[in-house]
């Protein structure tokens, strides 16, 4: 009987069974932010303890900078403290720092993959919930939480419950205008937000197998919000394609060598799977959220349901869902007006999805009564993005051109949204208040879908700004 990729990357990072029945795993790969290592790091410091690998442990700031080019010290003082505090413990602990100084700085989940740290048969942990997205790589990654973050700065291992795989079949072929976003948004209604609890999701199929690396990353990144613990996508090709020449990647023979062994990672044809589930990926349209949780979803299409299309069980969650976001019970998505478009975050801040923001908003403007924000995922993405000329794209269109961070995605910068404002967001939560106001809202979508429901100034199918030869 063959194995999973998980279950031989659990296998190798095993340090020992823990009387728990937990196992001590050896974390290959910690990534570290300003948010949830200050204490982590305060801990240490009063136990008299040294980080245990620094050179396994990196560092970035992303979720306080503000994107407008604030210069130090930040106007936000909490933000200020958090900043010095990781160049501080950076310091004292010799742990490296890609901060605001260095060119490599962005979204911990954009400049691990970026620079080659992110690698196959890793196991990788990190104080931030969508960690998942390096599975994309058939790494094993997980968010964990502070006390967590000290635990891997003082020993490199992590007491981990062991998990079910789930295989997630995506079959046929994805129609153009359609993306990974909508794959997972389709995903997680479907299998429910807590549907993966207990699992990591295999994401598989031909419309996997076909994905980019930044695509794969889109997928895997927003796994936790189906509940799932890690998502992953087997090594292959693509995968050692992306991983050639990075920074951190082995080099010469050294890299051959890693290529073949990462390929080896990959789950065996006669795995057995804890469950499998298939999507049929041809049948899928453009998504946009309507509530105030991943799950709740529609295609731009569909219609927000009515307390009559679900059951008895889910009235009240609808209901609130619906008299928060100010929705009428089976009015269309389509034609919902946005008052802000943000394009970024670690799910789709990434060079391709600027990309194919850009062609949708190329030679068009946006609605006078819509702010767009564009924000690279990294100050890597933002340079290549400018070498080819998009800022100039989203400015000439009206989209405000930012520096690289987590901006809009969570209200820990100066990013918000004001009031009632609605906002068609490329991030991954739509949890109520998330991006910064109490009564702000949340739609989620693809970058595509951001920039076309930008230009129109409402919720809007991008396929209808597509060029006909490709809509069709
Ligand atoms: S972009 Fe959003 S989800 Fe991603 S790391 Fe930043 S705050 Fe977290």
């Amino acid at each position: 009987m063959g194995s999973t990729l998980l279950e031989k990357v659990w296998d190798l990072h095993t340090v020992r069974r823990l009387p728990t029945g937990q196992t001590q795993l050896l974390v290959g790969l910690h990534l570290v932010h300003e948010v949830t290592s200050p204490q982590a790091f305060d801990m240490l410091r009063l136990r008299g303890q040294a980080v245990a690998f620094p050179d396994r442990t990196f560092a970035t700031v992303d979720h306080i900078v503000p994107t407008d080019g604030q210069p130090r010290p930040f106007a936000d003082q909490m933000a200020e403290q958090m900043m010095a505090a990781l160049e501080r413990n950076c310091r004292e602990f010799g742990v490296p720092l890609f901060g605001l100084d260095s060119d490599d700085q962005g979204i911990v989940h954009v400049i691990g993959p970026e620079l080659g740290l992110t690698q196959p048969g890793m196991t990788i942990a990190c104080g931030d919930s969508h960690t998942s997205t390096h599975g994309a790589f058939g790494a094993v990654a997980f968010g964990i939480g502070t006390s967590q973050v000290r635990d891997v700065l003082a020993s490199q291992c992590l007491a981990m419950d062991p998990l079910k795989v789930r295989r997630v079949a995506i079959g046929g072929a994805l129609a153009p205008g359609v993306y990974a976003k909508d794959v997972i948004l389709a995903v997680i209604r479907a299998l429910g937000v807590q549907g993966g609890a207990g699992f990591a999701y295999e994401y598989a199929g031909p419309v996997v197998e076909r994905m980019t690396m930044d695509e794969r990353m889109t997928l895997c990144n927003m796994s936790i919000e189906g509940g799932a613990r890690a998502g992953y996508v087997n090594p292959d090709d693509t995968t050692v394609a992306y991983l050639r020449g990075r920074r951190f990647a082995p080099a010469g023979d050294a890299f051959d060598r890693a290529a073949a062994w990462w390929r080896s990672l990959a789950s065996d044809p006669d795995a057995v799977y804890h469950d499998e589930v298939s999507i049929d990926g041809a049948a899928l349209g453009p998504m946009v959220t309507w509530g105030t949780s991943p799950g709740q979803s529609v295609e731009v299409g569909g219609r927000v349901p009515r307390p009559s299309d679900v059951a008895e069980a889910e009235r009240s969650a609808l209901a609130d869902a619906l008299a928060y976001m100010g929705l009428q019970p089976g009015s269309p998505i389509a034609g919902t007006k946005v008052d802000v478009a943000f394009i970024g975050s670690c799910t789709n801040g990434r060079l391709s999805d600027l990309r194919e923001a850009a062609r949708i908003v190329r030679g068009r403007r946006i609605s006078t009564h819509v702010r767009g924000l564009v924000v690279p995922g990294s100050k890597r993405v933002r340079e290549a993005a400018e070498r080819d000329g998009l800022h100039e794209v989203f400015r000439d269109a009206g989209f405000e051109w930012r520096e690289a961070g987590c901006s809009m995605c969570l209200a820990m910068n100066p990013d918000r949204l004001e009031g009632r404002e609605l906002c068609a967001s490329s991030s991954n939560r739509n949890f109520k208040g998330r991006q910064g106001s109490p009564t702000g809202r949340t739609l989620l979508m693809s970058p595509a879908m951001v920039a076309a429901a930008a230009i129109a100034g409402e919720v809007t199918d991008v396929r209808s700004l597509l060029p006909a030869a490709e809509a069709s």
